[in-house]
């Protein structure tokens, strides 16, 4: 029998070694990622010592013991249940579901491997020659070349990656996965997947994805008319379609956007909302340059918990790939501020007894993390936020008439744009669901073309299914349902603001809000919990669907309301504290820290030295 001091030792043991092996993997993560470091070998070293404690049997054990004791009170019962929660979504007990797992982890970096050395670009329609590019650069061609006929080249460009895939093992993978998920206990993989982090199973996410389908039907049709009237029938194939319907909203937008008053923009927004970052070192890393990764991110270095030894304050990174100058860089860069700048305060508010409850993988649920994010980035479409914040260089604000169109463009597509994040959960579900002995190339292809349309109408996606690389990956696959749920808790975050106090920005409720209900319990609570918890209401896909399906001019009716509520809203006219220490770097170099100055200074630094980036 161990004293109750004991347990608290076993107990902070078990923290700071985490905490030590998380940092340094974390910290490599970052070097590596931001090219100021190579050194790959020591990276995978790192990672290879965390997810050796991960997934380390002895420790799981030793935590069931510890929550056995007589000894042991609430909070540290508590403290041992998240701790055997994160080992129970990491460990894998049964010795031959080990050696599956370990032999899919094979299968995937041996297709991942040749999805990276394959072959992929588009066949130029004049000159008859393959054009090298990435499908990131395909998918970008497709929204915006002129001639018709590279976009229909560069669509049969990103068909090829499906083919490609499937004849190079996916399949196989396929039923690896859910040989695993049948081993421990599951329906299938996708049953697995949902069930480890939602806590909940995949008979229950798809009763709600149902829901949400059935009551975006006839917004989704009404949209797909309004475009056949408006710009043809040719305007529905799958490589034109989203070339008619994105528009020049961002180039209206851009004068008031302005890249170099991003910073200074998102500072007084966030602390208008009383949003504070509780003493953490957030670095911003926000430019593009060679050699830097090419996908904005945010991960905590040092996770937040406070036990025996006392508090531990976060360390934040973030990182977005903006070039200064180009066309709607300066939104894209709010975009970041307020997304990434959302994880970093709930990473950095979070305060349990243990490491396991705030850092950012399983069992965290992808869904919360992401209401969080999208919560914050929601109000920069807002009509309100829009009015008192975009504002060109003579300080004169945006004008109604720009805000009128975008809404005129973004609010029919809503429908759509939902169903395309369904269409690839009920593709996932329709491959795990498919008996073995059907699962050939023809079977799965006319699964998933089947799915596009039901869900989006167009004879195909866009975006074709199998070229999203989740479905590849083992951490990404049969996860996008967490955008989904995400969506839906913004919505009803978002109802839970407006109707108790009439606005969310500007609001100083909103941030001690936020972080009582959301930040502070980390994952201890499940994702529908915490969002009936902060709107008192069971989660529901109600205000998701209703936001969704409002007319344009019920949408327009609305922001104009919103605007209007303005006068009775004060101007955040303070200064700028986050309770932060935000260091702005560009790679090794710091440019720009609230270290030895204010907010305010340090973004009239790091604007100088965004505005000399382009001389
Ligand atoms: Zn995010």
């Amino acid at each position: 029998m161990l004293t109750h001091d004991e347990i608290t030792q076993k107990i902070t043991g078990l923290n700071r070694e985490y905490l030590k092996r998380h940092h340094a993997k974390e910290i490599l993560f970052w070097e590596t990622k931001m090219g100021i470091s190579k050194d790959y070998d020591a990276f995978n070293k790192a990672e290879g010592r965390l997810s050796e404690f991960s997934s380390d049997m002895a420790r799981l054990k030793l935590c069931r013991e510890l929550a056995a004791e007589p000894q042991a009170d609430a909070k540290q019962k508590e403290t041992l249940s998240g701790w055997i929660r994160f080992f129970e979504a990491n460990v894998i007990e049964d010795p031959q579901a080990q050696a599956l797992s370990a032999r899919i982890v094979e299968l995937e970096s041996k297709l991942a491997l040749a999805r990276n050395n394959m072959k992929l670009g588009y066949v130029d329609p004049d000159s008859g020659e393959f054009v090298p590019g990435s499908s990131v650069a395909l998918s970008l061609k497709i929204s915006t070349a002129d001639d018709e006929r590279v976009r229909e080249a560069c669509f049969h460009g990103l068909e090829s990656i499906e083919t490609f895939v499937m004849k190079n093992g996916f399949l196989e993978i396929v039923k690896e996965r859910n040989r695993l998920a049948r081993m421990l206990g599951y329906g299938d993989y996708y049953d697995y997947k949902v069930s480890t982090t939602e806590g909940f199973g995949r008979t229950r996410l798809f009763e709600l994805l149902d829901d949400l389908e059935l009551r975006t039907r006839d917004a989704l049709k009404r949209y797909m008319e309004d475009v056949r009237v408006k710009h043809g029938e040719q305007a529905l194939k799958p490589w034109n379609f989203r070339h008619v319907t994105t528009g020049d909203a961002v180039k209206d937008i851009d004068p008031y956007m302005q890249f170099e008053d991003a910073l200074l923009r998102w500072g007084r927004s966030f602390a208008a909302l009383g949003i504070t970052y509780e003493k953490a070192v957030l670095q911003l890393d926000l430019i593009d340059r060679a050699g830097k990764y090419s996908n904005g991110f945010c991960h905590a270095p040092t996770v937040t918990f406070e036990d025996s030894e006392g508090r531990v304050r976060g360390e934040v990174n973030f990182t977005s790939n903006a070039v200064p100058g180009q066309m709607g860089s300066g939104k894209r860069a709010a975009e970041t501020l307020f997304h990434e700048g959302g994880h970093a305060a709930h990473f950095s508010n979070m305060l349990m007894g243990a490491p396991c409850f705030s850092q950012e993988f399983a069992p965290t649920s992808a869904a919360l993390a992401e209401t969080q994010s999208m919560f914050l980035d929601s109000l920069l479409s807002d009509a309100d936020w829009l009015t008192r914040y975009a504002k060109d260089r003579n300080g004169k604000s945006i004008p109604w008439e720009v805000i009128e169109k975008t809404i005129r463009i973004s609010q029919p597509a809503k429908a759509y744009f939902i169903r395309s994040l369904l269409m690839i959960c009920y593709a996932e579900k329709a491959l795990y669901s498919m008996p073995e002995a059907d699962l050939t190339p023809e079977n799965v292809m006319a699964a998933f073309i089947e799915v596009e349309r039901r869900l989006g109408i167009l004879e195909r996606c866009p975006r074709p299914t199998l070229a999203v690389p989740h479905l590849l990956s083992g951490e990404a696959s049969c996860i996008y349902h967490g955008y989904v749920l995400a969506q839906a808790g913004v919505e009803q975050t978002r109802r839970y603001f407006l109707d108790t106090y009439g606005y969310i920005s500007d609001n100083p409720a909103v941030g001690p809000r936020l972080r009582d209900v959301y930040w502070r319990p980390g994952n201890s609570v499940t994702f529908v919990d915490f969002i009936q918890r902060m709107s008192g209401r069971p989660f529901s896909m109600d205000d998701l669907v209703n936001d969704a399906s409002l007319t344009i001019e019920e949408a327009i009716e609305q922001a104009r309301a919103s605007v209007k509520k303005l006068e009775s809203v004060p101007e955040f006219t303070g200064k700028v504290e986050l309770d932060a220490v935000i260091k702005m770097v560009h790679g090794a170099e710091v440019i720009a820290s609230t270290e030895n100055s204010s907010f305010e200074e340090a973004a009239a630094k790091y604007c100088e030295w965004v505005k000399s980036l382009g001389k």
